[in-house]
């Protein structure tokens, strides 16, 4: 039997929201909160993590659990208690968030190894207390040891591990394979900078921001470092090797010296951010919770902000937490904070393998690392004592999890900066709509700066209107270059600069059209027409990757005239350079980065000028930087506001802003062309003239009548089933639910989703509406069943990114 103080409060990655309660063995010590544990559910074996708090009084005895994984937490107590508020703003388990949090992989804690250090075996036994001593002695064999080998134990240990770290007298050396490597390779410069050695490496991209970086460095580095810093991998290494740039030597990793810092940035601030940091320093300083906006046009430093800030949050002993879209050019920001923080940097990013992730989470919840970016997911790195926040492009939607747990990592890092005392940096030149009524109403401070760097103009933009324009006769009314884009590029490819062509729809055409009976050859299983690609050989679903091979005849009537209609990025290169056959164009969209590089590749090759066009989807518009690309043109800037979504007119701004900040950013004025049937539309009328809070008075007029975020808390609940029926009843009853529920409410539906059939699935939605969160989260509690009927899933989404 049990006793009542040895039951723990535990949560398991399953969508049920609550924490579960398990009894401890006999004699087993109680696990700290943040420490894993093997428990058993049902028939299964579950790893959860143990919360802090009473346990709830379980009916029955609790069962006992069967192990405990960790030596010391995998992550702060901070971050429980965020965990648990996330769950309960985006209705969803804390377990669930966790899993989310965590790395997949995580090992141990009990299984990092330490190694003592020079340091530590000539440190004097009178410098140590008892605790640390003890574990000097075991340790100065050489030996590394685990954790759990080491004596003392529970918080004594740790915080006798941590003191010795800190004063570099142990190292941790995190997993067996390291550790077993006491050698490794690093690489030095072996000629200084100079016209022979750029010479040398010619036009190697790559091969200069090695060696830059080891300049900059001052010390060798290890080929790990050296990636992460620069992205160069051993292939560049073997190269720079081989032409007598680099020398490669082994050393131990013991001597490997930790700089505290790596080099400060080289640009001084202007006055506008020198204003924004003197806010943003004194909040840190204070431990004070300062949210703000940071708003500036693209081109106007925020970056550097973000850079300065970071560096006086460590420099005040705390850590920062950079997040960053879920986007091709993460490295580029990693890149920079790694040069200019060194070890204190770690990266958080999705392409890392499990091994990577859940190194640089243990380097971070060490202390090692004390300067995280990352997208989403970072938001929950495990960073101590946490002075600062950057959210760059805060108006983002891959800030929100479009799968369970729904959480916005925007709300996660608003908990946490209020929590420690931190800044809060929303960065953006186009802000959501949620930020901007929160500047207004004053919750969120506004930093802005002014004007792009070097006083550079904002880009011309011209609106075409397509409705006057003449089509080929194959494009069916709808032209695809306006005469006025011609025009332009004509003059640009001819003075040698380059062009950005900005077509939303990735893929050949939108969809193929039989012209005698009008069959569109949709997906089976999706509500959707397929799109057409290679050009014209493959149908694909986008959503739920059905492909087959383009029919030849209509399998409905015979019919042999089969069209692709519309246009997507793969059939405008094909246009593209029938028009300009001499211009070298290369796409970028999803399914060219998807190829390993891909994406890099590209923006390399635009970068160096090999390609003079590029032609892609929405990431095309996203922060790169190309000083040579004079003109924009958006072929259609209609695709985005024709979504059946509240925000689809604050989407639409926000990509013609941001894709007409790539033009113009060397020495030259940019121009940009948005072609539209839609010339009179507000998002495209004060996108064209560059004003932001005009935008934003507008819409958020309209959200106000319509009531709509900022002005409601918002859920879309999305009934599923692969039978239609049981969707539309199991539905009808959550709806039923809602309207004898709490007054203030407004409910719409439930109603066939816009996407009424996604992957064989039906789906009904109902749309809830209230003043404020604990109101909506109220009556969804109430009416939203704990587990659904039998074939039906249920889906709830707490302020819902997009509504299909
Ligand atoms: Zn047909
Ligand atoms: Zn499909």
């Amino acid at each position: 039997m049990t006793s009542a103080g040895s039951a723990i409060r535990v949560a398991l990655p399953l969508p049920i929201r609550q924490t579960f309660t398990y009894a401890l063995p006999d004699a087993t010590p109680v696990p700290d909160p943040g420490v894993r544990v093997r428990v058993p559910f049902g028939e299964r074996a579950l790893t959860g993590v143990v919360m802090p708090g009473e346990p709830d009084p379980a009916p029955g005895a609790p069962r006992e659990i069967l192990e405990v994984l960790d030596a010391e937490p995998v992550c702060p107590p901070e971050l429980l208690a965020t965990a648990e508020r996330v769950a309960r703003r985006c209705f969803a388990a804390t377990g669930e968030v966790l899993r989310s949090a965590l790395p997949a992989r995580l090992p141990a804690t009990g299984a990092i190894r330490y190694r003592i250090t020079e340091r530590g075996a000539l440190a004097g036994s009178a410098s140590v207390g008892p605790a640390e001593r003890s574990i000097l002695e075991m340790l100065a064999a050489g030996e590394t040891r685990r954790v759990v080998e080491l004596p003392g134990d529970g918080a004594v240990r740790r915080d006798a591990l941590r003191s010795l770290e800190e004063r570099g007298f142990v190292r941790a050396v995190s997993t067996g394979r390291e550790a077993a490597r006491r050698v490794e390779l690093a690489y030095e410069t072996k000629v200084p900078a100079g016209e022979d050695r750029d010479a040398r490496i010619a036009r190697s991209r790559r091969g200069r921001d090695v060696l830059e970086h080891l300049d900059a460095l001052g010390r060798p580095a290890t080929a790990a470092e050296i990636r992460e810093a620069t992205g160069a991998g051993p292939a560049v290494l073997k190269r720079l090797t081989e032409l007598g740039l680099l020398r490669r030597f082994e050393q131990d990793r013991r001597e490997i010296p930790a700089p505290a810092r790596g080099v400060p940035s080289p640009h001084p601030a202007t006055e506008a951010q020198a204003a924004a940091i003197d806010r943003i320093a004194a909040a840190i300083r204070d431990r004070r919770f300062f949210p703000a906006l940071l708003q500036g046009v693209t081109g106007s430093g925020k970056t550097e902000v973000y850079l300065r800030a970071i560096r006086l949050a460590l420099d005040a002993g705390r850590g920062a937490v950079w997040l960053v879209p879920e986007i091709a050019l993460t490295p580029v920001f990693a890149r920079e904070l790694s040069r200019q923080f060194g070890p204190l940097a770690a990266v958080l990013h999705s392409a890392l393998s499990d091994r990577e992730r859940a190194d640089a989470w243990d380097r971070v919840r060490r202390g090692e690392a004390r300067a995280v970016i990352g997208p989403r997911s970072a938001a929950f790195a495990p960073v101590a004592d946490p002075g600062l926040f950057v959210v760059d492009e805060e108006q983002d939607a891959s800030y929100k999890q479009r799968e369970s747990p729904r959480y916005d990592a925007r709300d996660v890092v608003a908990l946490r900066a209020k929590e420690n005392g931190a800044a809060l940096i929303l960065g953006s030149a186009t802000p959501s709509m949620e930020a901007w009524h929160a500047a207004e109403a004053g919750r969120l401070e506004r930093l802005v700066l002014p004007e792009r760097i070097a006083g550079r103009p904002l880009p011309e933009v011209r609106i075409v209107d397509l409705r006057r324009q003449p089509a080929r006769p194959d494009e069916k009314g709808v032209p695809l270059f306006s005469a006025a884009l011609l025009e332009r590029l004509e003059e640009v490819f001819a003075r040698g600069e380059q062009a950005i062509l900005l077509q939303p729809r990735r893929g050949f055409a939108p969809f193929l059209l039989c012209r005698e009976c009008g069959e569109d050859f949709g997906c089976r299983r999706c509500s959707v027409s397929r799109t057409v690609h290679e050009k014209g050989r493959r149908l694909v679903c986008h959503y739920c990757g059905e492909r087959s091979p383009a029919p030849l005849r209509c399998p409905e009537c015979g019919g042999g005239v089969l069209e692709a209609v519309g246009a997507g990025t793969e059939r405008v290169a094909e246009r593209f350079s029938e028009r300009f056959p001499g211009v070298p164009c290369a796409v970028l969209d999803r399914d060219t980065a998807r190829r390993r590089g891909g994406a890099d590749a590209v923006v390399d090759a635009v970068r160096t000028g090999a390609v003079q066009c590029l032609i892609g989807t929405q990431m095309v518009a996203k922060g790169h930087d190309f000083p040579n690309v004079t003109a924009v043109g958006v072929l259609s800037a209609d695709t985005l506001l024709n979504f059946p979504d509240f925000r689809a007119a604050e989407k639409t701004f926000q990509l013609l802003a941001q894709v007409a900040g790539r033009s113009g950013r060397g020495d030259a004025r940019g121009t940009v062309h948005v072609q539209t049937f839609h010339p009179e539309h507000p998002a495209i009328r004060r996108a064209a003239v560059h004003d932001v809070d005009g935008f934003a008075r507008a819409e958020l007029e309209f959200r106000r009548a319509f009531f709509y975020p900022p002005f409601a808390e918002l859920a879309a609940i999305l009934v599923s089933s692969a039978d239609r029926d049981r969707a539309e009843a199991a539905a009808a009853q959550v709806g039923k639910g809602l309207r004898g529920g709490p007054e203030g409410l407004r409910i719409s539906g439930p109603a066939p989703a816009p996407l009424e059939r996604l992957q064989g699935k039906w789906r009904f939605q109902i749309l809830l509406r209230a003043a404020d969160r604990r109101l909506l989260l109220a009556a969804l509690e109430a009416a939203v069943p704990e587990r659904p009927p039998a074939q039906v899933q249920i889906a709830v989404d707490v302020d819902p990114q997009d509504l299909m």
